[in-house]
């Protein structure tokens, strides 16, 4: 006689009871389905992480996790991050194993992703920003036009290590002990992972150390 397996298609586990292998048998009896769906269709997580306060799947996960830091207003209205910012105060976020600007993602999910290089614009001039239709992708040099005619220079979103603020630096080492691998950081402040592991060591900017 073959053994039992389990019922839902694809899964080759042992099989539990009711039809369903210990995992699915857990997720029918939280979700009253062993394959919950979201309601774009996809499969929903059903990892532990997930208490099942939302049946999501992946990408509706993150999305609603990124709508959480944002102060939604009417929209002509400028919509801004609630989370981390950098110091020229655009908004972070911790997305797919990598820290992203938060109005770049913005411009992503709306449809009009940003092409490696490019740089996420604003026309509102006003960093933490998310609205999308206050965003556009500009190419690097529109990026440097936009700053010029607006008559001010601020860090674009890469800069030389040496150019790095205080607050920057104590956002670099924050990140790096809630955990975040210095690769990240390094790639998305445009610096070099050598020099980051000396920021978070303290072998570099040791004074911001002190003041702490
Ligand atoms: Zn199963
Ligand atoms: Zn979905
Ligand atoms: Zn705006």
């Amino acid at each position: 006689m073959a053994t039992k397996k389990c019922s839902v298609s694809g899964c080759d586990n042992k099989y539990r009871s009711i039809g369903f292998c210990s995992a699915h048998w857990k997720i029918n009896k939280k979700y009253g389905t062993p394959t919950p769906l979201c309601w774009c269709g996809e499969p929903a997580q059903t990892h532990a992480g997930n208490q099942g306060a939302s049946i999501l799947c992946t990408t509706h996960t993150l999305t609603a996790r990124f709508w959480a830091y944002v102060d939604i207003k009417n929209l002509d209205e400028c919509w801004e991050w609630t989370g981390t910012k950098t110091a020229a105060n655009y908004g972070l976020i911790y997305w797919n194993g990598k820290l992203e600007y938060a109005h770049r993602l913005s411009l992503e999910m709306d449809g009009r992703p940003v092409p490696s290089r490019w740089h996420a614009c604003h026309t509102c001039d006003n960093p933490p920003c998310v609205n999308p239709s206050h965003l556009f992708a500009g190419t690097p040099k529109e990026n440097v036009m936009d700053k010029v005619s607006k008559g001010r220079h601020t860090y674009g979103e890469t800069h030389p290590n040496a150019k790095l603020s205080n607050t920057e630096v104590k956002n670099i080492r924050k990140l790096a002990s809630e955990g975040m691998f210095q690769s990240d950081i390094a790639h998305t402040y445009g610096l070099n992972e050598s020099y980051v592991s000396e920021l978070v060591a303290g072998l570099k900017r040791r004074d911001i150390l002190d003041k702490e």
